[in-house]
């Protein structure tokens, strides 16, 4: 059996810790690798290769720094068969769909790559006389990364590629579920020629976050992952004095209005609450109709659900795959199970779904519950599956009042021919992202990513320019060369002049 390991210092680590974790294939639901804990005398020689490294790469030229980022796209632009079949063999999602989370991690590190002209700082001349001001923005030292199951390429690239183009070194501690993705970035890195130490990896799960949390040497924590998780990682981290970017779950709302495309607002629902089984943080898990669409808004739904080829993601026609593991399909299926028991209808139940030959996958087929209410658990939890609730309201204002409603504000979407209304729900919803006629806004790597309320802890948004915002910080430095002539003490506040 495979095993995945440690990537310290510039080289892969044995754990030494004696406890592993397995990692199950998702279409087969055999236990293919094991992915070894780290222990925190692990963890610590992780940081302090990080710091090590940290004294010669934040001082290293701009140039140097993205000449190795320009390699490394140009490796993982080569690898990106390789990293996909990695996160479909352990995720499951279809190949297709981790191709796409590739390119999506791979904007990042282009977006790295002009690290150049985001930290050109700011200068103001002649203040005063002969006095100038400059605003420089430097490195945090060593900074750690947490990283969900769901996108284990993508989402270690919102992190740590403009995190190192900004000067810092990393520690990220990927998923125990599917870690194998993050390794092979980290070997990919050192094959760009990224200094030993600078990028590092640690496996495991609570023991390896709690130690990144406390210890001393650690500067920023970036996390992504689910609320009550990111909720603790900020107040732990920002306890022992940690600059913090939690980034939680979500229940991502479309709202449908009466003058909407419904076939492309039924297109667009489907892929969006269907695609990667529902295991997406943007993926809309509640459809609000509003007005008569309803009925018809539903039929389409279930028209085009009913054609979602489920199947292994290493399968060219699969167009959806398993769920991470089984406890969290029978987790999903719960919800359905109980939702007619709470006065919802449930118009497709995937409970029974599975695959012939493939028996012990963590196959769900998709579910579709119509007049689900905001008091039922299928709406009230974040799911995380291929369940999509539809709930019915009769005015704009009353479909904007109940997704304002909840506790979380990722993403949001509004699909309307009006672009008045869709003005004013940009304006209005409580969300950090708003798609208009886009079900899934997931901003393009040089706009940031981040969410409202439960949906994210700190208030810098991943990547783009919060990303280097979150990965520097200010120094502003006013500077005088005095003219021979000038001198004389002066104790009076320093004024312009
Ligand atoms: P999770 O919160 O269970 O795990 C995330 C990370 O935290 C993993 O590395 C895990 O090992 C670690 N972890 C888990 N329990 C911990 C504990 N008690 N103490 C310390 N660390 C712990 O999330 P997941 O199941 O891997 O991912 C799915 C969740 O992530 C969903 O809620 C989804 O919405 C969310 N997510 C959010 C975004 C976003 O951008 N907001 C993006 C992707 C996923």
């Amino acid at each position: 059996m495979k095993t995945v390991h440690h990537w310290i210092g510039g080289k892969a680590v044995e754990g030494a810790s004696g406890t592993f974790g397995p990692v199950t294939d998702p279409a087969t639901g055999e236990r293919t690798t094991r992915v070894a804990f780290v222990s925190v005398e692990e963890v610590d020689a992780a940081v302090a290769a990080a710091k090590d490294a940290f004294a010669t790469w934040a001082t290293s030229s701009l140039a140097a720094r993205t000449a190795v980022l320009f390699r490394y796209r140009a490796l993982l632009d080569g690898h990106r068969e390789e990293i996909a079949r990695l996160i479909t063999a352990e995720h499951g999602k279809v190949h297709s769909d981790a191709l796409g989370e590739v390119a999506r991690g791979l904007e990042i590190v282009e977006l790295a790559c002009g690290i150049t002209t985001q930290l050109k700082g700011e200068l103001s001349s002649q203040v005063s006389s002969g006095v100038d001001v400059a605003s420089i923005r430097q490195p945090l030292g060593v900074v750690a990364g947490i990283t969900p199951f769901n996108f284990p390429a993508m989402v270690p690239m919102w992190m740590f590629p403009v995190a190192i183009a900004c000067g810092n070194t990393f520690v990220l501690k990927p998923s125990e579920k599917d870690p194998s993705a993050a390794f092979l970035l980290a070997e990919l890195a050192a094959e760009a020629g990224l200094p030993a130490g600078v990028l590092n990896v640690v496996n495991g799960d609570k023991v390896a976050v709690d130690r990144l949390l406390e210890h001393p040497d650690v500067a920023a924590v970036s996390f992504v992952g689910s609320t009550p998780i990111a909720r603790h990682i900020h107040t732990v981290a920002t306890a022992h004095g940690k600059r913090v970017q939690a980034l939680g779950g979500a229940k991502n709302h479309m709202l449908v209005l009466p003058d909407a495309d419904l076939d492309a607002a039924a297109d667009a629902a489907v892929s969006a609450a269907y695609g990667s089984a529902g295991e997406r943080c943007m993926a809309i898990s509640a459809v609000v109709a509003v007005g008569a669409t309803g009925d018809e808004l539903v039929r389409k739904i279930v028209d085009r659900a009913v054609k979602i080829k489920i199947g292994p993601g290493d399968d060219p026609a699969s167009e959806m795959g398993p769920l991470i593991t089984k406890a969290h399909r029978d987790k999903v299926a719960s919800y359905v199970e109980g939702a007619a028991g709470q006065g919802a209808q449930v118009v497709l139940d995937g409970t029974g779904f599975t695959v012939e030959g493939h028996e012990n996958g963590h196959w769900l087929g998709l579910s579709l519950l119509d007049h689900v209410g905001t008091d039922m658990d299928a709406y009230r939890d974040e799911i995380f599956g291929p369940v999509l609730c539809v709930l019915r309201a009769d005015t704009y204002e009353d479909g904007l009042a109940l997704i304002n409603g909840s506790p979380w504000g990722n993403g949001t979407a509004i699909f309307t021919r009006d672009g008045g209304a869709a003005r004013r729900f940009q304006l209005e919803v409580h969300a950090g992202m708003v798609g208009v006629n886009v079900p899934i806004p997931v901003p393009v790597g040089y706009h940031s990513f981040g969410g409202w309320k439960d949906s994210l802890f700190g208030d810098l948004h991943i990547y783009g320019n919060d990303g280097v915002r979150f990965y520097t910080r200010g120094k502003v430095v006013t500077t005088r060369w005095p003219d021979p002539s000038d001198g004389g003490v002066d104790l009076g506040f320093p004024s312009h002049k």
